[in-house]
């Protein structure tokens, strides 16, 4: 049927990293404003069971998974039903269902450095680009930046912190921090904010995963405990707001519902608030400028026993530390510190190494470094190959 001229047309979403944690949440919202979206492309690792599902739910054009062995059997479990999707595989599909002229927005969460190529791909084809994936930003910080700018795509903060602060910043604006006098990063501490420090370095992955307020993936979650995560969020706000680190406080507030505040120069200080859930970030992305039902409830201020804040001890959390050093130096540190960080947290989530180690191997690959401003998607693809390798040696050392 022809398209009534009165009738929007739908906007096409490829979510990549369909299903992850962020991803569910973004099926959920789309689920709940199938007037307005519809999925183009979904993709995932290896999880080809949870696609097979979300395939028969959302019929995509496709779906694209890793591996050959996997696509196969999601092609025999789609063969029985009449879902009409394609089955792709490999990192250059990803790519491609990232900067399709059939797609309006994109929706990048995959984790970590993995999600580099496939987001930088939809910010080169200029598309609606909602960033989840904070490892890929703070890897190619300049790069990113550029590519967004010179392609005219529409970069929009999904990092719940960082959705705040642009819901924040006035008329929704980034990049020009007009009468700011800071911004306030806003972290719960994690799961091990009140551990005694002497017993950090027996935490197990489980303990270290359990996050008293958000449901996330595991990689994530031992960030949050180590506030690696607040660290990337630290350097992630400096690349998409242009600001210096010097304008960027960070401060413990258990709750997570104050998701982030900016201090503006005349004394106002403007927080957003909202219940602890991915599905509020997601849908002001997913809608932006206008607003559209996301599922989550309002807050109920009256039922909240306290807002409470606090000043981060960077004794207990090394690892926010070396973030901030790393956020005023050359990208090739930023690029190590995530690649380390990567490979110590897969090494403690396989309970090889233990949680306070995570800080000493980034240290000692950042001390085998040297000074990069890495331009290139070439350049950082390969520093980022190195600091794998250096770290994996490390890990071997010890
Ligand atoms: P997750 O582990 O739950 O999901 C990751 C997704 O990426 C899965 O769909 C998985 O199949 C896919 N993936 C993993 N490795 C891949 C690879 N090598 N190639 C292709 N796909 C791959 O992670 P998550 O918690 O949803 O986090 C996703 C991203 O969003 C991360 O960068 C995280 O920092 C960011 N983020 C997450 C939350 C949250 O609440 N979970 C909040 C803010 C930001
Ligand atoms: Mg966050």
């Amino acid at each position: 049927m022809a398209n009534n001229k009165d009738t929007p047309q739908k906007q096409r979403v490829t979510v990549l990293g369909a299903t992850g944690s962020v991803g569910v949440s973004t099926l959920d919202v789309i689920a709940r404003n199938a007037d307005r979206f519809v999925a183009f492309a979904l993709t995932a690792n290896s999880n080809w069971e949870r696609l097979a599902a979300q395939c028969a739910t959302f019929s995509p054009r496709y779906a694209v998974l890793k591996k050959e062995e996997n696509a196969d059997r999601l092609r025999e479990r789609l063969r029985g039903s009449n879902c009409t999707t394609e089955v792709l595989t490999g990192a250059d599909n990803l790519c491609a269902v990232a900067a399709d002229k059939n797609v309006d927005v994109v929706m990048a969460a995959i984790v970590g450095g993995a999600g580099l190529q496939a987001t930088l791909a939809a910010a080169r084809a200029g598309k609606k680009l909602l960033l989840a994936n904070k490892e890929s930003l703070v890897m190619s910080g300049q790069l990113f930046m550029e590519t967004v700018e010179r392609e005219g795509a529409t970069l929009l903060p999904i990092d719940s912190e960082h959705n705040a602060i642009f819901q924040c910043m006035a008329n929704g604006a980034s990049g020009h921090a007009n009468g700011i006098r800071k911004i306030v990063l806003t972290g719960s501490g994690g799961p091990l904010l009140r551990e005694p420090v002497e017993v950090l370095s027996r935490v197990t992955p489980d303990r270290a995963c359990a996050h008293p307020n958000w449901k996330m993936g595991r990689k994530i979650s031992v960030d949050s405990a180590s506030m690696m995560n607040k660290g990337l969020e630290f350097i992630e706000a400096c690349w998409l707001f242009s600001v210096k680190p010097r304008d960027i406080e960070v401060v413990i507030h258990p709750q997570s519902l104050v998701h982030s505040m900016v201090e503006y120069i005349d004394g106002s200080v403007i927080a957003q608030l909202g219940n602890p859930d991915m599905r509020t970030p997601i849908a002001h992305g997913l809608a932006w400028p206008e607003r559209i039902e996301s599922g989550v409830p309002g807050l109920d201020l009256s039922a909240l026993a306290d807002l409470h804040f606090e000043p981060v001890d960077l004794n207990r959390y090394p690892c926010l530390k070396l973030c901030q050093e790393v956020a005023s130096q050359p990208q090739s540190y930023a690029i190590a510190l995530n690649a380390a960080n990567e490979v110590a947290v897969a090494h403690f989530l396989n309970e090889l190494i233990p949680f306070t180690d995570i800080p000493i191997i980034i240290d000692s690959v950042l001390e085998q470094t040297s000074s990069e401003e890495a331009l290139t998607i070439e350049a950082i693809v390969g520093l980022d190959r190195e600091a794998r390798i250096r770290a994996e040696e490390t890990i071997g050392k010890k």
